[in-house]
Formats: structure tokens, C-alpha cells, sequence
């Protein structure tokens, strides 16, 4: 595989949807992997650009921000500068972090949707739409609730079942009812325009197959393929009353939007343009070059939407790049649980980097991106570990102690070399191989590699110190001591252009220690550049560069977690209810006398019964009881229900069975007691 020549690279991470504060799996899957290749390419050399912005449309945001009494944009903006902030704490470094609900990806999205139908690749059809009457509005999406008509969970969005994970299409939740009144909508015909997806199956596949498995992970790929062989379905791009962009086709209504997922991925492009157009217009050009690589970083949720309806969209439009290589990386978990929001379940990048060095952090995630889609899992032990042993004592240390000894026995000036011996051969080879096993992992985006690639490079440089004993050599053969030093400075001005791209103020900090100038600026691992080290520069008094982070400070995080997970428990509490509020319901006992199927109805059964006091009760038990069967029984009813008319009949209280999906099962009692005792 050849390394990183000098083309130009787009960088893109997956816009985050601009409704809530970054947590660590955030960045762990996507900005920090972008950051780092990123880095990486800069200082090979390369043009490179890293754009990202906030996703601003659809309902979630709109939906949020009625709840906050503000304008969605608003609310967008509140985020977009909340998350930027966390991202930029974790060195996430940027080149152009716009948005997506700007004048830019206005006139972008608009010619896309134009060429698109121009090509001939947007169809009208007549769909039903909901409509709520109360509110005078369509329900695009989210402002519809209802019951997931694969699994049945209630209380689900009508664009995406969040129980089993399957995505909606308009029209198929049941039971819907309007998120903002609780009506059940109407629906209405409406006119929609949809991306003719179907018509690019041949041509996705066969762009999928001419992958190489470093471009797009092979586990990817296929699982695209499977999706396509499933059949492509076209894509309703249209939406009522929406928070979006306005469909730009003249028999388009007036209150047709475009659906968030259209103009989000056309984002990485507006925020390109915005960055060539304060920067050097002139490479505006680059989009549409087939000489620049577009890189997408992503998290396996939005496979499908960057892998078949982006592609297909850049297919119907035919003027700009497609996109060269994708990273995918899986979820993450914390503490061996899944990461969760709304359980409290996750750390938010805030937290973290207040704590800890942005470094630490990004050297440990380091270790969970190894662009595979399999999930890995974030422990704050682990990381204390990683830090503690890998980078304080193996890395650190090992720079510390080599240009302490520089600076003690040398005069703090690299010392000439004397004649190498067989170790210091094949120390000497093993510094002039390790750039180029290194970079092979970092053009693999297989960050997980590099790190440990650093971690073993830093245990040979150590063995080799210690084997080495400059320190009593310096007393006996000068020379020695002047060779091993010499070698050991070399191979940490290589490590350190190694470790920049995973932590860059750590890496700056080092290089200055060198007395090199910036990383950025002189990048170390561009073709011709060597990384070789002259005797006699001066190495500035050394500052020690990593402190370990105590067992204290891991216990307070995992209290902390702890809390949150309490604070989100209090509201499971308040459905709890108080010793009073149960008293108020007045179960008893009450024995069946009389029982008889209700004509007319399939399942219900009238029931005459002693509670202390005769009466009639109507219960939807024939599918499962016979009537006579319950004549008898001393049964658990709810004697103080409000009473109900059930098919003609007054239904006075109700009775108690476990349902347990299709089994239904009464309640009865396991010693005979009188007719009318109270259940307490
Ligand atoms: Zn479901
Ligand atoms: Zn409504």
C-alpha cells in the first residue's frame, strides 16, 4: 500500500445533530479518528482540509425548541457553540466548523435538488400525509407518536422505532396520535417528490465493489451489498411544515420542505465552500476535481445514509467528487454498559476534559478507534492504567530521563556519535523502520494500531537505554555513552513525529524540547523531509512532561457515574407511588356467583359476584375462560373503580389477571377467606 502522496484531502466527521451536549462516544467514533488522520496527513505533507457543522434541521430540533419557547435556530445555535467548545476541549482542531441551516447549503441543497430532477431522478407520487386539525398542521416525523408496528413498543416516533431499531416510513406507525396535542391526526393527500434510489442499485454496487478493503471496511461493503440485493426503495425527500429548506421545484407547495437527511451530508460541502471562500476561493475548484480525496469519518449508525443515499445523490448530480474512503468505527460502551442519555449513562466531554488532559484522553481513545465496526468499551480504570503504566512510565519517563541525561552529562547539546555497535546497529535500523510501519497503520485510520505500535517502539528504546547503562558509561567510555544518547534522541525526535497526530500539545511540547520549531509548520513526515537529529544543536532544561493520575481521582468518577445514574432514577421514582396513594384503591375479594358470555361481544363476560354486596361486573375474558368455568372462584377485583357501561351492561369495578402476552391468568385467592376482604 503506497503511503500518503501529495494529493489533497477532504476530511469530513459526521455532523452533530445540534440538540444536546458531545459525550465521549461521540468523540470516540468519529472527531478525535478525523482529528488524528487529519493531523497525520498535514504533517506528511499533504493539503488537507477538515470541515464539519452542526446538523440543524428536522424535527427533534423543532420539536425541542417549542418545548424551550425559542426559534429553532436558536436552539441550534445554543448547541452548535456548546458542542464546538467540548469538541475543541478534546484538540479537536477543525479547519471549518459551519452549519448546516446556512445561506451556503441553502444554494447548495437547491442545486442539488434541481439537477436531480433535472437528470430525471425525482418522481412526484401522491402519498397520505398526517394532519393534526387542531393544530392546523402537518406532522412530519417526530410530531407523531404512536405503536411500532414491528415490535409493538408504545410511544414511539413515527419516522423510527428506538425499541427494536427499525426506521418508519411515513404512514406505518399505529395508533398515531400528534406530539403536540395528543390528537389523533387526519390524514391528507398530498403530493411528494421522491429520489428515484432504485434506479441506482447497478451503479452503487458496482462503485462499492471497486473498493479497495482500506477504503471502505470490507464488513461495510458487504453489508451495503446485502442491502441493495434487499431491493432499494425510493426515498421520500419531501416534508410538511418542517424546520428545513424549501423544496425549490415550482409545483412544490408553499410549506414543502426538503427532509433533513438531504441537505445534512451536502453540509460537509457547504462548509468546504465556506472555508475555500475566507481562505482561497480558488479551491472551491476542489469539489469538483477528481483529484481530491473525500474522506468521511462516521459512526455504523449512519452507514446507510452516507453509503447508499449520498453516494446515489453525488450519482444523480454528476459534477462533484465521490467520496474516496470512509472509517467506521462501532459503539462504545462505559464501564461494560451500553452508553445511554436519557438512563444517565455517559460522560459528557465537559466532564472529562476538566479533569484530564485533552492528551490522556485522546491516547487512550486512541486505543477504541481501530476503524472496526465490532464496539469496544471505555473503563475510567483502564484509562488510568493506559496512562499510568504506557504513557507516564514507558513514554514519558523515557523521554524525560533521555534529555535529563543530555542535559547533565552532555551539556544539554546533542552529542556527537561514536563508532555503533551491533546493538546500536540495530537500534539505529530499528529508528529508520518504525516511520514507515507506523504510517502504514495511520493511512489505515487503524488508530489502535499506531498506539500500540508506540507503546512496543517505546519499550525497545527503554530496553535499549537500560542495556545500553549510558550513565556508567559516561564515566568509563565517553563515547558510548555519546552513541546511546545520540540514538536515543534520535529515536525520540522520530517518536514524537510519530505520537503528534494522537497527542498533539504533548508532542509540540516535546519538539520545542528538542529545540525543533513547530510540528505543523515543519512537518516531519513529508516525502524528502529526514528525521534525522545534528550533533551539537542545543536541547533546551527539560520540564517533565506526564503525571499519573491517582486511585482517588478514578474513584470520583466512578461516584460520579453513580449520581447520574441516581439523578435519572429519581425520575423513575416519581411513578412510584406513596403507601396513601395505594390505599386509595380499594381491592377486595369477591366470589364469582353467576357468569354468562356476552351476546354479541367475542370476549367479554358478565359476571355476577358476592364482594360483601352483590354486583355485576363486565370483564374480556371469554378468549381465555369459559364462563362456567368461573363460577366459584374467589377472585381480586377493584371494587372502587369508577363504574363503566360495557355493551349495555354497568360494569361496577374490575377484575385483576396477569396478562402475560397472550396468557391471561386470574388472580385468585390461596385460602379461602369471606366474600369482601379487603386486599392490602
Ligand atoms: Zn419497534
Ligand atoms: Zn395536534
Amino acid at each position: 500500500m503506497p503511503l500518503a502522496d501529495a494529493r489533497r484531502t477532504i476530511v469530513t466527521a459526521a455532523l452533530p445533530y445540534a440538540n444536546g451536549d458531545i459525550h465521549m462516544g461521540h468523540v470516540t467514533s468519529t472527531y478525535v479518528p478525523a482529528d488524528i488522520y487529519t493531523r497525520y496527513l498535514r504533517i506528511s505533507g499533504q493539503e488537507v482540509v477538515y470541515v464539519c457543522g452542526a446538523d440543524e434541521h428536522g424535527t427533534p430540533i423543532e420539536l425541542a425548541a417549542r418545548e424551550r419557547g425559542v426559534d429553532p435556530s436558536e436552539h441550534a445555535e445554543y448547541f452548535r457553540t456548546r458542542q464546538l467548545r467540548d469538541l475543541e476541549s478534546m484538540g479537536v482542531h477543525f479547519d471549518s466548523y459551519y452549519r448546516t441551516h446556512s445561506e451556503e447549503n441553502r444554494s447548495l441543497t437547491e442545486h442539488f435538488l434541481l439537477r436531480m430532477r433535472e437528470n430525471g431522478h425525482i418522481a412526484a407520487e401522491w402519498v397520505q400525509s398526517y394532519y393534526c386539525e387542531k393544530d392546523r398542521k402537518y406532522l412530519p416525523d417526530r410530531f407523531v407518536l404512536g405503536t411500532c408496528p414491528h415490535c409493538g413498543a408504545e410511544d414511539q416516533y413515527s419516522d423510527g422505532c428506538e425499541v427494536c431499531q427499525r426506521a418508519l416510513e411515513p404512514g406505518e406507525i399505529l395508533k398515531p396520535r400528534c406530539a403536540v396535542c395528543g390528537a389523533p391526526p387526519v390524514t391528507r393527500r398530498t403530493k411528494h417528490f421522491f429520489f428515484k434510489l432504485s434506479g441506482f442499485s447497478d451503479a452503487l454496487r458496482a462503485w462499492l465493489k471497486g473498493k479497495k478493503s482500506e477504503d471502505v471496511p470490507a464488513e461495510v461493503v458487504n453489508h451495503v451489498l446485502s442491502w441493495i440485493e434487499g431491493g432499494l426503495r425510493d426515498w421520500d425527500i419531501t416534508r410538511e411544515d418542517y424546520w428545513g429548506f424549501r423544496l425549490p421545484y415550482p409545483d412544490a407547495g408553499d410549506n414543502q420542505y426538503a427532509y433533513v437527511w438531504v441537505d445534512a451530508p451536502i453540509g460537509y460541502f457547504a462548509s468546504f465552500l465556506r472555508w475555500a471562500s475566507l481562505h482561497d476561493p480558488k479551491k472551491e475548484a476542489w469539489l469538483k476535481d477528481p483529484g481530491t480525496r473525500l474522506v468521511h469519518f462516521i459512526g455504523k449508525d449512519i452507514v446507510q445514509h452516507h453509503l447508499i443515499f449520498w453516494p446515489a445523490m453525488l450519482m444523480a448530480v454528476s459534477e462533484y467528487v465521490m467520496p474516496s474512503k470512509y472509517v467506521v468505527n462501532g459503539y462504545i460502551s462505559l464501564e461494560g454498559k451500553k452508553m445511554s442519555k436519557s438512563r444517565g449513562w455517559y460522560i459528557p466531554v465537559q466532564r472529562a476534559t476538566s479533569r484530564y488532559p485533552s492528551d490522556y484522553l485522546r491516547f487512550y481513545l486512541a486505543y477504541k478507534a481501530a476503524n472496526a465496526t465490532g464496539d469496544s468499551n471505555f473503563s475510567w480504570t483502564e484509562f488510568q492504567d493506559r496512562v499510568n503504566r504506557e504513557l507516564a512510565d514507558n513514554i514519558g519517563n523515557f523521554i524525560h530521563r533521555v534529555l535529563t541525561f543530555t542535559q547533565n552529562n552532555f551539556e544539554g547539546k546533542v552529542p556527537k556519535p561514536g563508532k555503533l555497535s551491533s546493538i546500536d546497529e540495530q537500534f539505529s535500523r530499528y529508528i529508520d523502520g518504525m516511520p514507515h510501519d507506523l504510517r502504514q497503520s495511520y493511512e489505515l485510520c487503524n488508530f489502535s494500531k499506531v498506539v500500540q505500535g508506540l507503546v512496543a517502539a517505546f519499550m525497545v528504546a527503554n530496553r535499549y537505554f537500560n542495556d545500553k547503562k549510558p550513565w556508567s558509561a559516561v564515566k568509563s567510555n565517553r563515547s558510548d555513552a555519546a552513541t546511546t544518547t545520540y540514538l536515543c534522541l534520535k529515536f525520540v525526535k522520530a517518536a514524537v513525529a510519530l505520537m503528534y497526530p494522537i497527542v498533539p500539545v504533548m508532542a509540540e511540547r516535546i519538539w520545542e524540547q528538542i529545540g525543533e520549531a513547530s510540528l505543523v509548520e515543519s512537518r516531519p513526515l513529508a516525502p524528502g523531509t529526514t528525521l534525522g537529529l545534528d550533533a551539537g544543536r542545543p536541547i533546551p532544561k527539560p520540564v517533565p512532561l506526564v503525571s499519573k493520575i491517582e486511585d482517588d481521582k478514578i474513584e470520583e468518577e466512578a461516584r460520579w457515574l453513580e449520581t447520574q445514574l441516581g439523578m435519572e432514577d429519581e425520575k423513575v421514582t416519581q411513578e412510584i407511588v406513596s403507601i396513601e396513594e395505594f390505599k386509595k384503591i380499594d381491592i377486595r375479594i369477591a366470589k364469582v356467583l353467576e357468569a354468562e358470555e356476552v351476546k354479541g361481544s367475542r370476549n367479554l363476560i358478565k359476571l355476577k359476584v358476592d364482594a360483601g354486596g352483590e354486583r355485576t361486573l363486565v370483564a374480556g375474558l371469554a378468549q381465555h375462560y369459559s364462563a362456567k368455568d368461573m363460577v366459584g372462584k374467589q377472585i381480586a377485583i377493584v371494587a372502587n373503580l369508577k363504574p363503566a357501561k360495557i355493551f349495555g351492561i354497568e360494569s361496577k369495578g374490575m377484575l385483576l389477571a396477569a396478562v402475560d402476552g397472550s396468557k391471561v391468568s386470574l388472580l385468585v385467592v390461596d385460602r379461602e377467606v369471606s366474600p369482601g376482604t379487603r386486599v392490602e
